[in-house]
């Protein structure tokens, strides 16, 4: 990242920080996030069980469903359906999920349109360069007005002014037009209801309510995002919402139980009334079941890169894939092999422990990622400099 990226990415960060302090430290939110961590060491625990009583609330709700292990898996399954559904253009909305699949890439191998709807992303997406998100809810948080306008003026081929108005509105008119061809949304979920068989979604702009009233509305979600009880999942949401933004609550929450259906005419149920005919849910494992128990409790809230001293200085270079920071390190070691894993910033980390200090589900970040770096010395793995004294120890028997 460029400095002044870092520079503006600092500025932002301290936005939320201050924004959300007060709010961290009510009463409230001390008792959610006590609630919040038994729900997510419950729901780990029993992930199983919970997986099962879910399958079988889908089943009732009439939501489709298909299990993947592996990305390729889940790549497979919604290639087979946009094949269904002869789709060209694709509605997407905000997933660190979908980010993990890399499901931007195939498909635009795929020769399919794949169009961002929130705001951040679509910025980042028309940067076409080095347009890694900085953060999991505020993706463009390093791009000043002045970068953005270049952005949006060069790749839409427009004129507008560096006013953050005229930006959005030039933005939303043009997503708007090319999502007309689009006949399939594409959206990650915050947490799953096993008892509901509910899927509970949260933003600000409204785009997802856009992505799910497409005729297919594709979810792709972890099995770490399973909870109980659909009351279960909107604490959890409501916690995220809060460490992310320093908001109570975003201005959308979506929940979805199930296709678009009336039955006003005589009972008779028809299906696709104004939302989607079909959801199909894709439940994705990708190394969830081998993980570290921790790693799994993480909602995504971003504050631990918000807080890191590693993240502010150099950015999205720490971090793995679309998982950023110390945070990321962790999540690489169940999402790749040892290899890659190792090589993803194992050894930037300096353990100081505030991302867990920050976290609120407190995440044991800097353990994890210490227990990383003894298993990376156990299989012969040393980071540059670390290699430079091997070297010199095995041809000199001493590495000065
Ligand atoms: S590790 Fe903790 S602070 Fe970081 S994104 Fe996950 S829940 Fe939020």
């Amino acid at each position: 990242m460029k400095d002044s990226e870092l520079e503006t990415m600092r500025k932002s960060f301290n936005t939320v920080k201050s924004r959300s302090n007060s709010i961290k430290e009510s009463p409230s939110t001390q008792r959610l996030i006590s609630r919040v961590r038994e729900i997510k060491e419950y729901s780990i625990e029993n992930n199983e069980e919970l997986f099962n009583q879910l399958c079988e609330s889908f089943k009732r709700n009439d939501i489709d469903f298909k299990f993947a292990k592996t990305s390729e898996d889940a790549l497979k399954i919604i290639d087979d359906l946009l094949d269904e559904y002869g789709c060209t253009t694709v509605a997407k909305a905000k997933s660190n999920t979908l980010g993990e699949i890399n499901l931007k890439k195939h498909l635009a191998g795929e020769n399919i349109d794949v169009v961002e709807t929130d705001l951040g992303d679509r910025i980042l997406q028309l940067k076409k360069t080095d347009n890694k998100p900085v953060h999991p809810t505020g993706p463009a948080s390093h791009l000043n007005i002045s970068n953005i306008t270049d952005i949006v003026n060069e790749s839409l081929d427009v004129n507008v002014s560096p006013v953050p108005r005229e930006i959005m509105e030039t933005v939303r008119h043009d997503v708007l037009k090319r999502l007309e061809s689009a006949n399939v949304g594409i959206s990650g979920a915050n947490a799953m209801a096993s008892e509901e068989g509910s899927l509970v979604m949260v933003h600000n702009e409204g785009n997802i309510s856009i992505v799910s009233l497409k005729d297919l509305h594709i979810i792709v979600a972890g099995i770490d995002k399973i909870v109980p009880t659909l009351e279960d999942a909107i604490s959890v949401v409501k916690l995220e919402t809060i460490f992310a933004t320093g908001s109570y609550v975003t201005s959308y929450m979506n929940v979805v139980s199930g296709p678009s259906k009336t039955a006003d005419i005589e009972k008779k149920l028809l299906k696709n009334m104004y939302g989607a005919e079909k959801v199909f849910v894709i439940l994705l494992d990708n190394g969830r079941s081998n993980a570290t128990p921790e790693c799994l409790y993480c909602i995504g809230c971003g504050n631990c890169v918000v807080h890191c001293p590693v993240y502010n200085a150099v950015g999205n270079e720490f971090g793995f894939n679309n998982y950023l920071g110390g945070r990321g390190v962790a999540m690489s070691k169940f999402i790749e092999d040892d290899e890659t894993c190792f090589n993803s910033g194992l050894y930037m980390c300096t353990l100081c422990g505030l991302c867990t200090l920050n976290c609120p589900v407190a995440i044991p970040t800097n353990e994890i990622i210490e227990n990383m770096r003894k298993l990376s010395t156990d299989v012969g793995f040393y980071p540059k400099a670390h290699g430079v004294i091997k070297d010199n120890v095995s041809k000199n028997d001493s590495p000065y």
